[in-house]
C-alpha cells in the first residue's frame, strides 16, 4: 500500500528533485549548506541496484548545474541501494562509478550509515574508495555503536571527512548503547577528536545538550568555527538551524527526496513522538 506523500511532506522535500527545487533553494538562499539525498536503501534486485547508481550519476550532475546556489555540491548516499546486499563487487564498481563522475564534477559524496549488518562492509568500501577519491568521499560514524571509538581513531589517522551521528536504527545491547546519557558522553567525545583530527568533521545532531558542548569546546580551544560544520534534517529545527548559522557557524541541511520515503519516514516517527503528533494533526486537519 503506499501511503499519501503529504504525510510525510515536512520531512521529505519532494517527490522528484524538481519538485524538491524551491525548498533547495529557499534554504541555500537563506546562506545554508545542503546536502541531497535520492530515498532508497536495502536494494535486493542488481538491475535496480544500477538504476540507482545511474540515478546518483544523474544527480550529481543536476546538482554540478545547479552550482549557483550550492557553495560545496554535495550528496548522500546508501550503499545498500547500490547493490551492497546482493553482492559487495558490484557494490564496489557501482560506488567507483558514481565516484568518478563525481569527481570530474567536483561533487562530494558522503556514505550514510546504515543498519550494523553492514558497517562493517560500507567502512571497507568507504576505505578503499578513499584511497583514490580522498577530496570526495566521506562516510558517517554511529556513537551508539560499542566499536565506534576504533573507528573514529582509524579515520583521524586517515584524515578522513566524517560525519558523527548518535544512530537510527534498532541495534541489540551486545554491540549499542541503549541508554541516551552514554550514547551523548560517546558522542561529544567523538566529535571533539574528529574536529582536532579529522577533516572538517559534520556534527550531526539536532540536541541542544551536544551542541553546546560543541561549541563552548571550540571556544575554549580556540578553534576557528569553519574547521567543522553542523548538520541537521530536512523539517527539524528549522530556527535552530539559521540560529547557528547566524552565530557564524557552517550548518548543512540534508535534504532527503524521492518516492521511496517510507523507510526514512518511519526512522522519523520512531525516533521522537512530537514528529508522531506532528503527522497525526496535520492529517486531523485534512
Ligand atoms: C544530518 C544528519 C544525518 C544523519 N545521518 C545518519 C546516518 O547516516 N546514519 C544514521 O544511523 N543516522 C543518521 N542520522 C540520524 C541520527 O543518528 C539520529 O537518529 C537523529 O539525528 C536523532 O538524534 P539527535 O541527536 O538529532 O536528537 P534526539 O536524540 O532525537 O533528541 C535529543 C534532544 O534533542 C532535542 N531535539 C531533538 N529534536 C528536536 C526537535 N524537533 N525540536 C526540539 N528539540 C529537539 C531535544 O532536546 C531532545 O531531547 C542523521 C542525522 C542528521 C541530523
Amino acid at each position: 500500500m503506499k501511503l499519501p506523500f503529504f504525510l510525510a511532506k515536512r520531512f521529505v522535500a519532494g517527490e522528484s528533485f524538481s519538485k524538491s527545487l524551491p525548498a533547495i533553494q529557499e534554504l541555500t538562499g537563506k546562506g545554508l549548506f545542503v546536502t541531497l539525498d535520492l530515498l532508497g536503501e536495502y536494494v535486493t534486485d542488481r538491475n535496480v541496484a544500477n538504476q540507482a547508481r545511474d540515478s546518483y550519476i544523474k544527480l550529481v550532475k543536476v546538482v554540478d548545474e545547479s552550482r549557483n546556489f550550492q557553495q560545496e555540491a554535495n550528496i548522500s548516499i546508501k550503499l545498500s541501494m547500490m547493490g551492497q546486499k546482493i553482492d559487495n563487487y558490484l557494490c564496489q564498481d557501482n560506488l567507483h562509478q558514481l565516484l568518478t563522475v563525481a569527481k570530474q564534477h567536483d561533487v562530494f559524496v558522503r556514505l550514510d550509515m546504515e543498519g550494523s549488518d553492514i558497517t562493517e562492509s560500507t567502512l571497507s568500501l568507504f576505505k578503499a574508495a578513499y584511497r583514490e577519491f580522498p577530496d570526495h568521499v566521506g562516510t558517517v560514524l554511529q556513537s551508539y555503536l560499542k566499536r565506534t571509538q576504533e573507528d573514529v581513531d582509524e579515520m583521524c589517522v586517515l584524515n578522513a571527512r566524517i560525519r558523527i551521528c548518535k544512530g537510527a536504527y534498532k541495534e541489540p545491547a551486545e554491540i549499542a548503547y541503549q541508554d541516551m546519557p552514554t550514547i551523548r558522553t560517546h558522542y561529544l567525545t567523538y566529535a571533539k577528536q574528529l574536529i582536532k583530527d579529522a577533516r572538517y568533521p559534520g556534527i550531526a545532531t539536532h540536541d541542544d545538550q551536544l551542541i553546546d558542548a560543541v561549541k563552548a569546546f571550540v571556544q575554549e580551544e580556540s578553534i576557528p568555527k569553519d574547521q567543522f560544520e553542523f548538520q541537521m534534517l530536512y523539517g527539524i529545527r528549522p530556527d535552530t538551524q539559521l540560529d547557528i548559522l547566524n552565530e557564524g557557524y557552517n550548518m548543512r541541511v540534508y535534504i532527503p527526496f524521492g518516492t521511496q520515503w517510507l523507510p526514512y519516514f518511519t526512522r522519523r516517527l520512531q525516533e521522537r513522538k512530537e514528529n508522531v503528533w506532528f503527522v497525526l494533526k496535520n492529517l486531523m486537519r485534512r
